[in-house]
């Protein structure tokens, strides 16, 4: 598998019209291997952000590198073979089959044709589409999210380094949309490719992202993480954005783990339990459906670490946001 790559934004300025800044200025690190998100409302400029990396759009001014090389110095073609591209409207070709459509950028590579079918028959394993069932199917045969699958399974069939997916489950329905979140999660976590991802969903950036840039009319706002952009929003625009201070949402980001517990014998409910790795939003449901303020924490082993109870976490994530206790 080929390692993660960087990319590195370097003052970049889009102005499609003079005047009018699309991308106004833009400087950003993405680390190898991280997913980072580009969150923001429609027309913030994501889409021309995204677009530099793989030279679908030619900065006005400023630079994009990967690892280091200008991807100006690279011809677009190839620079795009070593890139995966996924977009909303898939962009699968109709007059292929799904087993063809997966085989496109190997078979421009010039892999030879053996490589190609066991290539494609990992791929459609990987976003559960099995081959001897799907491979020969056209894209008209698929449901959405089908089709979606099939997409991200073409965009990785080369190996690339990069993946840029541009609002890729915006046109699904919630329940595929979340079924292909959770598959994307899990994907990554196997793959570990550089990803840029763009929505305008807060809920799928705050699920997705290792860290999320937050755009507004071509610039970035703020660049952290999903517990920094909850807890910390850079400024009213932010907050507004993300429902600031949202209790319940800050709640999902945490961990049972981030809590100090109560180690004072007093039992909590019996049956009223939840592991160290739960994040404090399954606590506040656990407690709200035991009826208890108290939850018997187990630890990664199984064993009791102490007890979770509803005021230490409601002061954990407080102290997030870096309000004092009232
Ligand atoms: P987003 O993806 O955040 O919705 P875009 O990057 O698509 O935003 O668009 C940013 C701004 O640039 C918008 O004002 C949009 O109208 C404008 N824009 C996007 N593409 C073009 C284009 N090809 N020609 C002219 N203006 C464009
Ligand atoms: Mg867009």
């Amino acid at each position: 598998m080929s390692a993660p790559r960087g990319i590195r934004f370097d003052r970049v300025v889009k102005a499609y019209q003079p005047g009018q800044q699309a991308v106004d200025d833009v400087s950003l690190a993405v680390e190898p291997g991280r997913f980072v998100v580009l969150l923001g409302p429609s027309g913030c400029g994501k889409t021309t952000l995204l677009k530099t990396v793989n030279r679908l759009v030619e900065p006005t001014s400023g630079s994009i590198s990967i690892d280091g090389v200008d991807v100006s110095a690279t011809e677009p073609v190839a620079l795009r073979r070593g890139i995966g591209y996924v977009i909303q409207q898939v962009g699968l070709f109709p007059h292929m089959t799904v087993a063809q459509n997966v085989a496109v950028v190997p078979s421009l590579n010039g892999w030879p044709l053996q490589r190609q079918e066991a290539r494609v028959h990992e791929m459609l394993e990987l976003v559960h589409l099995p081959a001897h069932e799907f491979g020969a199917r056209f894209p008209r045969e698929l449901s959405g999210g089908q089709q979606q699958r099939v997409g991200l399974a073409r965009a990785l069939a080369a190996d690339p380094n990069i993946l840029l997916m541009d609002e890729p489950f915006g046109a699904l329905d919630a329940i595929e949309r979340t079924r292909l979140q959770g598959e994307l999660i899990a994907l990554q976590r196997q793959l570990r490719k550089t990803v840029l991802f763009v929505t305008h969903d807060v809920d799928e950036a705050l699920r997705m992202a290792d860290a999320i840039v937050v755009m507004r009319t071509g610039r970035v706002v703020q660049y952290g993480t999903p517990l920094e952009i909850i807890a910390r929003p850079a400024d009213a625009f932010v907050s507004e954005l993300t429902g600031g201070h949202d209790l319940v949402r800050l709640l999902g980001l945490m961990r049972v783990a981030d809590v100090p517990l109560a180690h004072d014998g007093e039992g909590p409910d019996p049956g009223a339990a939840i592991g160290l790795q739960a994040d404090l939003r399954a606590a506040l449901s656990a407690m709200l459906a035991a009826g208890t303020a108290r939850l018997a924490v187990r630890g990664d082993d199984g064993a009791a670490a102490g007890t979770l109870t509803f005021e230490t976490m409601i002061q954990a994530a407080r102290a997030a946001t870096g309000k004092a206790p009232p």
